[in-house]
């Protein structure tokens, strides 16, 4: 067994003995009823080894980590043009919070927060029907993840379009700012779809190694983005990517990671792969509270913190 491969066991071990396992999201039903003894974890190396823990073959709702490959998916279609719809800075605030967009005029402080992403989601659809624009994303998702399987789980999107208040307060004070092109149910419908996406932690482990390898797939070798975007959407993920956990998250784990709250994370290693963990429990932040350990115990085993 490799040494990495003995990190990841022990890790996965460790957790399972973890009594403070955080709390399940409540606002939205359908994950709820989440299984807080769950944890899994996969580590996808550039050279094309898997390494996994635990639950790593146990689907689950990627949530907010969507908001990476939406991300991704708009710059290469409409390029620097998306910056001047969202913004690049940490919002120190909850990850639904509307009080911000309010002071500064519909313009979303990151695409990473709810706000963000509609509005990302938004661009995407352009004057589309929402269903070929849900299908361009998962398409997209496949594609980097090299693996067909991957769906859409309809019960937590209806679920998430049954109590999404928040959400859509969020989307209709984006088009009272002129940030919305289309009407908010219809931005909402991709919105919700993409966040139900299911995959396990092999899948989003695979599927975020273009990040870690300047933009290219380094297993099928197909360029997904430029590296100078490539960078720039790291960048995001190290400085917004955990909500207002953003910085005590690069304080302990120093890697670039977007975290969901169905309890996955995904995490970037420049230059060595991508890290994929899920325990649905959260912490006070909404990031999941065994996963956030995990990676900090990794990071910190293997030397891989961008900070040196
Ligand atoms: N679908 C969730 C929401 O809009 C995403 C939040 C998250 O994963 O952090 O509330």
């Amino acid at each position: 067994m490799t040494d990495l491969a003995a990190t990841v066991h022990d890790i996965a071990r460790q957790m399972q003995h973890c009594e403070d396992r955080g709390r399940l999201p409540d606002y939205i039903p359908a994950l709820a009823a989440g299984d807080l003894s769950k944890f899994g974890i996969a580590v996808a190396l550039n050279d094309g080894t898997v390494v996994t823990g635990g639950d790593s073959e146990v689907r689950f709702s990627i949530q907010s980590i969507s908001k990476v490959f939406t991300l991704t998916l708009s710059l290469g279609l409409f390029g620097d043009a998306i910056w001047r719809r969202v913004g690049k800075e940490p919002s120190g605030s909850a990850f639904n919070s509307i009080v911000q967009l309010e002071y500064e005029n519909g313009i979303p402080r990151n695409p990473f927060i709810n706000a963000g992403a509609i509005a990302i989601a938004d661009a995407l659809l352009a004057s589309h029907e929402p269903r070929e624009t849900i299908g361009e994303i998962l398409h997209f998702i496949r594609m980097v993840a090299n693996d067909e399987e991957i769906a859409i789980d309809p019960v937590i999107a209806r679920s998430e379009t049954a109590t999404g208040f928040k959400n859509f307060a969020l989307a209709n004070y984006l088009a009272a700012c002129g940030n919305l092109r289309n009407a908010p149910e219809r931005a909402l419908g991709v919105y919700f779809h993409q966040c139900a996406i299911t995959m396990n932690c092999v899948q989003l482990a695979r599927a975020g190694r273009y990040l870690s390898n300047g933009g290219v797939d380094p297993v099928t070798l197909r360029p997904i983005i430029s590296s100078a975007r490539a960078r720039r959407i790291n960048a995001l993920m190290l400085t917004c990517g955990q909500y207002d956990g953003s910085g005590e998250f690069a304080f302990r784990v120093g890697l670039p990671a977007k975290s969901g709250v169905g309890g996955g994370i995904l995490c970037v290693v420049p230059h060595v792969g991508a890290v994929a963990v899920w325990s649905p429990g959260l912490n006070e932040r909404g990031n999941s509270q065994l996963g956030s350990i995990a990676l900090e115990e990794l990071a910190t085993r293997q030397r891989w913190s961008v900070f040196g």
